[in-house]
C-alpha cells in the first residue's frame, strides 16, 4: 500500500504560487528526501502533508485515506523540526509524553512508550533533565523521541540536523538511518544537503521553484540526471 500519495498539489500564498501541481507516492517503510534550494517549496510540501497548511487545490492522501479533511493531530503523522520546538519548562520525558497525554493516553502506558522510545535514542540517563540542561543533539534526539512515542505511520522531518554542527550532524544523521531500518517506519525527510539526500534515501525527490523536477533512487539521479539543474544539485559534474 502506498504509505503517501500527493496528487497535482498546488498552494498559493496571495498571488504567489509556491508549489505548482505536484504529484508523488509514496511506499509503505521508503525513505524520501526532498531536495531543493532555499525556498523552493519543501517546507510548504510538508506543511500541506502535516495539514498545518490547506493546500489550494490537490489532494493528499494517507495510507489510502485522503485526509484533506483531517485535522494535524489525526492524520497518524508525527514532524520534527530545524528548531526542536521543546517546551523549556518541562523535562525530556514531559516533552515526550505531552502529546500522548492531550491525546488521553494513560500514565503507565505513556511512561512505557517514552521509555522504549528513550532506549533507541540513547536519552534513557537524560529523561529528567530539561532543554536547557541538554546539548542541541540532546534537544534534536528528544525531539525526534516526541515523534516516535506517538508510533505514526508516517514521519516528516524538516530539514532536522541544519541546526548542529558537523559532527553531531554526521551522528544524528546515523542515528536516524538507524531508526528507520528499527521502526520499519515511512520517512520524509527535507534537506538542502546533499550527502545527506544521497546517504539516506531510497528515493530523492529534486524540487524547484515548486516543481518535482526528478524522482529517483540516489545512484540514478546521480549517474542519469535528466536536465542541468539535477545535475548542479545531486548529479555528477558534466
Ligand atoms: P523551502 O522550505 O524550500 O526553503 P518554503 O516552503 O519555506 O521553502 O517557502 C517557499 C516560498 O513560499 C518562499 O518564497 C516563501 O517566502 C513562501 N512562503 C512560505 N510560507 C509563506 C507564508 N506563510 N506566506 C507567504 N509566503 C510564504
Ligand atoms: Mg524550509
Amino acid at each position: 500500500m502506498k504509505s503517501l500519495r500527493l496528487s497535482r498539489i498546488v498552494k498559493t500564498f496571495g498571488t504567489v504560487e509556491v508549489l505548482k501541481g505536484i504529484d508523488l507516492e509514496v511506499e509503505t517503510g521508503e525513505f524520501v528526501v526532498f531536495v531543493g534550494p532555499s525556498g523552493c517549496g519543501k517546507s510548504t510540501l510538508l506543511r500541506v502533508i502535516a495539514g498545518l497548511e490547506d493546500q489550494t487545490s490537490g489532494t493528499v492522501e494517507i495510507a489510502g485515506v485522503p485526509v484533506d479533511a483531517v485535522p494535524p493531530a489525526r492524520r497518524g503523522i508525527a514532524m520534527v523540526f530545524q528548531s526542536y520546538a521543546l517546551y523549556p519548562h518541562l523535562t525530556a520525558a514531559g516533552n515526550m509524553a505531552l502529546a500522548l497525554k492531550q491525546e488521553g493516553v494513560a500514565k503507565a502506558e505513556r511512561e512505557a512508550r517514552v521509555a522504549k522510545a528513550a532506549g533507541l535514542l540513547d536519552l534513557t540517563p537524560l529523561l529528567k533533565r530539561r532543554p536547557a540542561e541538554l546539548s542541541g543533539g540532546q534537544r534534536q534526539r528528544v525531539a525526534i523521541g516526541r515523534a516516535i512515542v506517538r508510533d505514526p505511520k508516517l514521519f516528516l522531518f524538516d530539514e532536522p540536523l541544519s541546526n548542529l554542527d558537523a559532527a553531531l550532524r554526521v551522528n544524528t544523521r546515523l542515528e536516524i538511518a538507524r531508526l528507520h531500518r528499527a521502526l520499519g517506519a515511512t520517512m520524509v525527510y527535507v534537506t538542502h544537503d546533499q550527502t545527506e539526500a544521497m546517504t539516506l534515501a531510497d528515493k530523492i525527490v529534486v524540487l524547484n521553484a515548486g516543481k518535482v523536477e526528478q524522482v529517483g533512487h540516489p545512484i540514478e539521479l546521480y549517474n542519469s540526471p535528466r536536465n542541468l539543474f539535477v545535475a548542479g544539485f545531486i548529479g555528477s559534474p558534466q
